[in-house]
């Protein structure tokens, strides 16, 4: 079991120290201001672990998804927020797998020294929402370059990024039965620092202001020049590409949740120890204990799921089934944990000195996305189990 592994645990001890840096108070402060967590993303950066998954002849530690999912983990153990900067991770498999040498070259070490990010990632449309190959962005060829144009209704972090990814429809999707609708759309790592330099006026950036501390975004791109060398891997495959992360980004997201899990049964623990009423701790009622006990197994399978998806994923092995699971489980368990929590907190729960409101919010994420717990049903329905598609 890999949380027994010597390497493993002194990450973790690692992430904690930083982690420590920064307490509840700095988190409540972000989320009231809806600031984006920036010392807490550098510190991280300086530390080298965004780089986790960077090979070490680009300057990465060369780790695997494992190690990537535990110090995601604890950031959300701490009490912190993952989200601020866990694409970095998630979207990198993209340019590692698909990416040609050039592209590699240059971005991978700057990645990796901290001089660039790679943080926003551009796929969800209104229109289209959960079924991505409707999307209608489009980008055409014109000489050497390509023109974006359209309209995401969320893209998070682009302005805390240097680089994007980007999926738009480069020719029609085809339609009628048999056919490949994922064929079509068009993976492009754009520069934003040429875009915001030369062509600001091609990318309108909105923000949203959501229940949480969420740097996102609706995107508007009004016919922004991108070079062709921008293309990951091939013309019109780049749905592929973006399903390839898929894995990696679930994976990730469960530790996230399980993070989120472990807190709030601790907190949970905690106050029920201390809190005295009727002369006696809350915690010696089982209609307190139950519930907070009933979250902590359930964090704990889907913490076992966890490792055994990122294990296959590490091993190169398919691990779509155990991913999928990983992130239901993991988001259902945060979820359990966190109203276990709020309950036992009575009316404090509701105050936000307690951090449970926080994390209460930031936690109901995981259920709905990047991809909703129905739609995971329905992947576990038809490909692990064989009955017929819904959709
Ligand atoms: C905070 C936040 C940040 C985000 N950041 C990004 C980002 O950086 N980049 C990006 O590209 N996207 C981003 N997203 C978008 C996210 O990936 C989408 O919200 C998600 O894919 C679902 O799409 P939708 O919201 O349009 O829901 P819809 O597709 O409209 O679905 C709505 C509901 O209908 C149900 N449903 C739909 N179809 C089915 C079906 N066939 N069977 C059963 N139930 C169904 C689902 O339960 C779902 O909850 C972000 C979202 C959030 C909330």
């Amino acid at each position: 079991m890999h949380t027994l592994t010597a390497g493993l645990d002194q990450l973790r001890e690692q992430t904690r120290l930083l982690c420590a840096g920064f307490p509840d108070a700095y988190w409540r402060e972000t989320d009231r201001n809806r600031r984006y967590p920036q010392e807490f993303v550098d510190t991280l950066t300086e530390a080298g672990l965004l780089s986790a998954l960077i090979p070490t002849e680009y300057g990465g530690l060369g780790l695997g998804l494992t190690e990537a999912s535990v110090i995601m983990e604890e950031i959300n153990k701490s009490g912190g927020h993952s989200a601020a900067c866990h694409a970095q991770m998630y979207t990198m498999g993209a340019l590692l797998r698909h990416g040609n040498a050039a592209q590699k070259n240059e971005y991978l070490p700057q990645i990796a020294a901290g001089s660039l990010r790679l943080q926003a990632f551009s796929i969800t449309e209104d229109k289209a929402g959960s079924d991505t190959t409707s999307i209608e962005t489009a980008a055409v060829r014109d000489g050497d370059d390509f023109i974006i144009t359209g309209h995401k209704s969320w893209t998070s972090r682009i302005e805390e990024s240097d680089l994007l990814f980007v999926l738009a429809r480069t020719s029609e999707k085809p339609e009628g039965k048999g056919t490949d609708k994922t064929h079509g759309l068009t993976l492009f790592l754009v520069d934003l620092r040429q875009v915001r330099t030369e062509q600001p006026e091609t990318l309108e950036v909105v923000k949203v202001r959501t229940m949480f501390n969420y740097a996102t975004n609706q995107i508007h791109y009004h016919g922004m020049r991108v070079p062709a060398s921008a293309v990951i891997g091939e013309v019109g495959k780049g749905f592929r590409y973006v399903i390839d992360g898929w894995n990696a980004e679930r994976i990730l997201l469960a530790s996230e949740a399980i993070g989120d899990g472990y807190w709030f049964t601790t907190r949970g623990v905690e106050y029920a120890n201390s809190r005295e009423v009727f002369g006696r701790k809350i915690g010696s009622n089982q209609g307190v204990q139950f519930p907070i006990t009933d979250a902590y197994m359930k964090v704990r399978a889907a913490d076992m799921m966890r490792y055994e998806a990122a294990r296959l994923f590490d091993a190169g092995e398919p691990c779509g089934a155990e991913a999928n699971m990983a992130k239901h489980l993991a988001s259902e368990a945060s979820w359990a944990a966190a109203n276990a929590c709020l309950d036992t907190h009575g009316g404090y729960g509701f105050v936000d000195e307690y951090d449970v409101e926080r994390k209460f919010r930031e936690t109901r994420m995981f259920q709905v996305a990047p991809v909703n717990n129905n739609m995971i049903k329905s992947f576990v329905a038809t490909k692990v189990l064989g009955l017929p598609r819904s959709y």
